[in-house]
């Protein structure tokens, strides 16, 4: 099928410009874009674009979609609360509620202008074969490019952290101590089934994997993993640095940080994704740089979570690869990449004092289209409107107030944009959104679907809740005190008065 886009003005991100031109569109991907009016195939169908900007899909390099239905579950949480929650806010769940909490993210990703996303999911105890088909299944019927990396520990939180299961009371330990994981390797053995089964087409839906934080694998388990994904040539995820908390576990487990630790197991490389790596050294970055390593910046979620300022332009100077995620709607909390690249924008600019220093704001959209593409491993196929390309467009409504009037396209949308000047989305030549209706998902049943999901699981989840909330102060004050201790760089931005 030959689609031609007529009418629309394209984004120049580098020119902070919008010229009006014309897109063939052939298939699912961009073969032509010439000046306003140029020859089309007789066969090409014609899409009016008028009054619409158009710029390359955005790519959340960070996000999870079992916990769509969680969403916003936690107030003041710091990273270790919501872990020490994760249990209630993401147990029982059938496989229906798998594929409904990913369709939830799906939606409200594309309704935001994002047309590709990294992954994490997660199931309790260990990842399925049947669960990661319907996590791939809600992205392929949402009509979206999705990577899905199931998270596997082989450890648990609160056996994780040095010092946790010493800090609860007596009685909350051997609760804690009764929790156990099953070994590594089932969980491999199900990715590796879901591999070979896998019913979706690889250029729009593919598997990964993803050894959710370092300390909570054993070195085996770590080893293992990365020799699968060298062998299947698949990504490795894992959450790096994200907390005080965890970059000091580095320093005691390992008697290095846990990129050095990650460095010495031979498991960095351009396959391998930090996500947050908000306590990195500069060691540690030149480390990921020299590998060829890629770190995804949430800079919402580092926030919400009080987890501190990541250094983004040290990153970028040390040469790592870097993509921008929204991280989850339990912590970020809205997936709204539109919001992402503007706190990534905010955050460059309250931590340094050298306003040359601050991310640009066509720095910023280059990470989350181009950056991020990378970060999911489909580099030259996505994140830009290039012939070759997929045709992953988001069509901005020129008319809607945000770009009233068109000063600097680029400073409006990553200043300015918040998702509702978004009028149609399409996705490899197909329009997902179109007219601010979603063409591929019933919307009305979902929010049905998910509003019923949510109570019964409310009421199977109440005892794990309950556990949950008794072990919370211990282990919120387990997280605080660590905050307060030394550790050689500083990401928390503490005013004085
Ligand atoms: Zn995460």
């Amino acid at each position: 099928m030959k689609q031609i886009i007529r009418g629309g003005r394209l984004l120049d991100i580098g020119r902070h410009a919008a010229e009006p031109a014309d897109l063939l569109v052939e298939g699912d991907t961009i073969r032509e874009i010439g000046p306003p009016g140029m020859a089309a195939p007789g066969d090409a169908a014609t899409l009016d674009a008028a009054g619409r900007l158009l710029m390359p899909g955005l790519v959340n390099a960070h996000t999870h979609g079992h916990n769509n239905l969680a969403k916003s579950l936690g107030d003041r949480w710091t990273l270790e609360l919501l872990l020490n929650a994760a249990p209630w806010i993401t147990g029982h769940r059938t496989l229906e509620d798998k594929y409904l909490s990913t369709l939830i993210g799906a939606v409200e990703l594309i309704r935001k202008g994002c047309t590709a996303a990294y992954d994490l999911s997660f199931e309790l105890p260990a990842p399925t074969e049947e669960g990661l088909e319907a996590a791939g299944r809600a992205y392929a019927d949402a009509g979206m490019r999705a990577v899905v990396a199931p998270m596997m520990a082989d450890r648990t939180f609160h056996r994780a952290l040095p010092g946790l299961l010493d800090a609860l009371p007596a009685d909350l330990r051997r609760e804690a101590e009764s929790v156990s994981l099953p070994p590594f390797e089932a969980g491999l053995s199900a990715w590796e089934r879901a591999r070979a089964a896998w019913p979706f087409d690889r250029d729009r839906v593919r598997l990964a994997l993803a050894p959710t934080i370092p300390h909570h694998c054993s070195e085996a388990f770590l080893r293992a993993a990365h020799r699968m994904a060298a062998e299947h040539e698949v990504g490795f995820h894992t959450h790096l640095a994200e907390s005080k908390a965890q970059a000091l576990a580095g320093m005691e487990l390992y008697g290095m940080t846990q990129t050095a630790w990650l460095d010495s197991l031979g498991v960095l490389d351009p396959r391998f994704t930090a996500a947050h790596a908000v306590w990195l050294d500069r060691d540690d970055m030149r480390r990921l740089a020299d590998a060829g390593a890629a770190v995804a910046h949430n800079p919402g979620s580092n926030a919400r979570l009080g987890n501190g300022l990541a250094a983004a332009r040290a990153l970028l100077d040390a040469g790592v690869r870097v993509g921008i995620g929204t991280d989850a709607c339990t912590c970020s909390d809205n997936l709204n990449m539109f919001e992402a690249m503007r706190i990534a924008s905010m955050v460059s600019r309250v931590q340094e004092l050298d306003y040359e220093r601050w991310l640009a704001t066509e720095e910023i959209l280059d990470l989350a289209t181009r950056g991020s593409a990378g970060v999911l491993g489909f580099d030259d196929e996505i994140g830009a409107i290039e012939p070759g390309r997929k045709a992953d467009i988001v069509f901005l409504d020129l008319a809607h107030v945000n770009y009233v009037p068109l000063n600097d396209p680029v400073v409006q949308i990553v200043h300015g944009e918040d998702g509702t000047g978004v009028e149609s989305v399409m996705i490899g030549g197909r329009m997902v959104l179109a007219g601010r209706r979603m063409a591929t998902v019933d919307e009305e049943k979902l929010a049905r679907d998910a509003a019923d999901a949510a109570e019964r699981l409310a009421a199977v989840n109440a005892d794990a809740r309950a556990t949950a909330e008794r072990l919370e102060s211990a282990v919120g004050r387990y997280g605080l005190a660590r905050s307060r201790e030394d550790y050689h760089i500083e990401r928390h931005a503490r005013c004085t008065t």
